[in-house]
């Protein structure tokens, strides 16, 4: 019998060969400060769960009371009946905590991103998008059928010039960029693409999802950080970060929540945000408008992980958030650098080509507000030791 699925197995080999072959490590229990990965007990510095609200205990009760009343799934896509009051006061809460007319969610930040942007552009517009934008923004472009360009990283010139050359040919222009980039944990120029977005007339989209509960004013993300309410037409913001559950929206005018009503194809085809979730989403929101205490946190913490390292020795590149991408350098070395650490009790995951350009290779640090000071500095003394070993420092 001849095997179908051979070519399956023979892109495996290749993986294997290119040393960049995967198997999931498996975490028994909560996403919190220390766990449980493969049977080990390990700090984890690798979640997006930057405030500790996943495994809180007032976002954990909300969502236990939601259970009881609402039940595990929504049954629906929203457009039939899966639109229960609970996401309706979600939406209504993200509006005003943003600043923003209207707020539509959507299952997750990938969704929203594939979602939203075909259904804001068509054929003779065009869309203008940072080359390291994250892979849901390419994923939603490619899915677009307007015509498409990249500038260079945060290259304002480059994005310039392709204005000049190309705004009078295309009716609508929309500039896309990630708020905060996930890899090197730096900011896009907010203020200089607002000014060539209206020089040039065209609209703006700012993917937040590592700046929502991190940046501005109680974690209001970037665009509040750099005081620019009103100056974006699109804010999408992620539910499964820093708000510690699941979901992703965008924040933006009434109009344009009605029009994604009609296409946005996830709020169509696909079921909506399961209530116990939802009812989890408010109370962290609520947390967060209350007070700035765990942004407060999260920030200390950055701050004295990041001194500890730069003493050290190390490179942490460029970052202006507490995503602390500490440099290794080649694939192989980055790798070994991650596993040593985790032998010392530490996870922090290796990132390589073709996530980051080669050479490039990293352990990328990602601090949160549940991290004691305890944990940091378990951490800090297993980078020296292994810095020291690898000759990193
Ligand atoms: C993580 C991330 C997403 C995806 O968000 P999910 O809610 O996990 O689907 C989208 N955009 C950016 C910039 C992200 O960093």
């Amino acid at each position: 019998m001849s095997n179908k699925l051979k070519y399956i197995d023979e892109k495996i080999e290749q993986l294997k060969k290119d040393g960049v072959y995967r198997t999931l490590p498996v975490n028994y229990g909560a996403c919190t400060n220390v766990i449980n990965l493969n049977g080990k007990e390990v700090v984890n510095l690798s979640s997006n769960n930057y405030l500790g609200l996943a495994n809180h205990p007032r976002v954990k009760e909300a969502s236990q009371k939601a259970l009881e009343k609402y039940g595990v799934g929504a049954g629906s896509v929203r457009t039939i009946v899966g639109n229960q009051d609970l996401l309706e006061d979600l939406e209504t809460l993200l509006a005003e905590f943003k600043h923003e007319e209207a707020v539509m969610c959507f299952q997750s930040g990938l969704n929203c991103n594939i979602g939203t942007i075909q259904a804001i552009v068509e054929k003779g517009d065009l869309i203008i998008s940072d080359e390291l934008n994250h892979a849901s923004i390419i994923d939603g472009v490619r899915l677009a059928r307007s015509d498409k360009a990249v500038y260079k990283h945060n290259d304002m010139h480059d994005l310039e010039r392709i204005l000049k050359e190309k705004r009078d040919d295309y009716r609508n222009v929309l500039i896309i960029t990630d708020g905060v980039f996930s890899m090197d944990g730096d900011l896009a120029p907010l203020p200089e693409i607002v000014k060539l977005s209206k020089q040039y007339n065209c609209l703006t989209y700012v993917d937040d999802a590592h700046g929502s509960g991190v940046l501005g004013e109680s974690g209001r993300g970037t665009v509040d950080h750099f005081g620019l309410h009103g100056e974006i037409d699109f804010i999408i913001g992620t539910l499964s970060k820093a708000i510690g559950v699941v979901g992703g929206y965008v924040a933006t005018k009434q109009n344009v929540k009605e029009w994604l009503l009609h296409r946005a194809r996830p709020l169509l085809f696909s079921t909506a945000l399961p209530p116990a979730a939802t009812a989890a989403t408010i109370e962290s929101v609520k947390m967060l408008m209350e007070s700035d205490e765990h942004t407060k946190t999260l920030w200390d913490n950055a701050h004295y992980f990041k001194k500890a390292l730069k003493d050290l020795g190390f490179n942490i590149g460029i970052s202006e958030t507490p995503i602390t991408p500490v440099m290794i350098g080649s694939e192989a070395k980055t790798m070994a650098f991650s596993k040593a650490l985790l032998d010392e009790g530490v996870f922090v995951s290796g990132i390589v080509f073709p996530t980051v350009p080669l050479g490039k290779g990293r352990c990328r640090v990602m601090i949160s507000a549940s991290h004691t000071k305890a944990d940091l500095d378990k951490a800090i003394q297993a980078f020296e030791k292994v810095g020291k070993q690898l000759s990193v420092i």
